[in-house]
């Protein structure tokens, strides 16, 4: 038997859930929570795409202001805090007790200052940053950072927990985005020194099929490096007993030369060498590579 869809009906034993935002995340959320039979409310800018979702049981809002008129919980998904601040401004009148779970991408500075901005308006604010693409929403293994006040993650758990796994950071507002901007520190430079190996190997005729086994086989080989260095890199310890910097520099300057001989665009292993040759310089030769992180604790000259 299916569940009531009326975010009203008091009967319900599915909290009612208000979506803001229907981008590709914000659409796989609601499809997601509609399909753990939670009444969802839903409103965006751009009211066609909750067309396909009210037809799956969605109830479509007119107004932001009877979005969150719908329930306690409200989801944003949004594409940044401008769009955040765009959106609820107008309705701060309507803010008064509920949980905004904000799921939208921003600076962890950002977030701390949306906390701050919704306690003034009467609202609790959750930080959230999803870890998967909409493709992951509702899968096993996928997670999102929360951070903010405990109790309200607590309250709030079951039904996030029907997106991603829920993996909570702390009560400060801005960890949540920290971590997910830690995180995409990570996906973005990997994934485009991926892209300037392909275009070395397209260079040489090579397709990005047939270096595909290579590319994963090295990224897979990242975890074991980073579970080694770690207490290392924690105890500020650098020796060069399995890696000297002066070696990697020597590997870098290769593969700029390969860069260049292919005639390939050097921006990205020239900044790496910019890094590499700074440490050559303060002395860090005959240390590991590792030893380049105390050079990137401080801002850029
Ligand atoms: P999109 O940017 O595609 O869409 C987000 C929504 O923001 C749309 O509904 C759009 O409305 C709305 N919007 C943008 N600007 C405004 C504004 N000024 N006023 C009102 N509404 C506005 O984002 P996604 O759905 O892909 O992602 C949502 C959030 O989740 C983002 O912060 C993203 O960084 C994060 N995220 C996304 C992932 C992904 O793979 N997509 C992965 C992990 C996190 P309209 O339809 O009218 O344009």
């Amino acid at each position: 038997m299916t569940e009531p869809t009326d975010p009203y009906d008091t009967h319900t034993s599915r909290p009612a859930v208000t979506v803001i935002g229907l981008g590709p995340m914000g659409r796989a959320m609601t499809r997601t929570l509609l399909g753990h039979g939670h009444p969802v409310t839903v409103w965006n800018r751009t009211p066609s795409k909750a067309d396909d979702l009210v037809a799956h049981g969605a109830v479509r809002a007119t107004t932001v202001h009877d979005a969150l008129a719908a329930g306690e919980l409200v989801i944003l998904s949004l594409t940044d805090y401008d769009a955040v601040y765009a959106t609820l401004t107008p309705a701060t009148a309507a803010l008064p007790g509920h949980t905004l779970v904000n799921l939208s991408s921003d600076t962890p500075d950002r977030a701390r200052e949306a906390a701050r901005w919704a306690a003034a308006h009467g609202a609790r604010h959750l930080t959230g940053g999803v870890q998967v693409p909409p493709s992951g929403i509702g899968q096993p293994g996928s997670s999102t950072f929360y951070s903010g006040p405990e109790d309200a993650y607590q309250a709030h758990r079951n039904t996030l927990a029907t997106l991603t796994d829920t993996d909570y950071r702390g009560a400060d507002p801005g960890l949540a985005a920290l971590y997910y901007q830690m995180q995409m520190d990570i996906f973005w430079t990997s994934m485009l020194a991926y892209l300037h190996a392909l275009a070395l190997g397209d260079a040489h005729g090579i397709t990005p099929e047939e270096f595909l086994p290579y590319a994963s086989s090295t990224m897979a080989s990242l975890p074991g490096f980073a579970a080694f260095y770690t207490p290392r890199i924690s105890a500020g310890h650098h020796p060069g007993d399995v890696d000297t910097l002066a070696m990697g520099t020597a590997s870098v300057r290769h593969i700029l030369r390969t860069t260049h001989d292919a005639g390939v665009n050097s921006a990205l292993p020239t900044a790496v060498l910019d890094h590499f040759a700074h440490g050559i310089t303060a002395g860090h030769a005959r240390d590991s590579f590792t030893s380049l992180v105390e050079h990137l604790k401080h801002r850029t000259p």
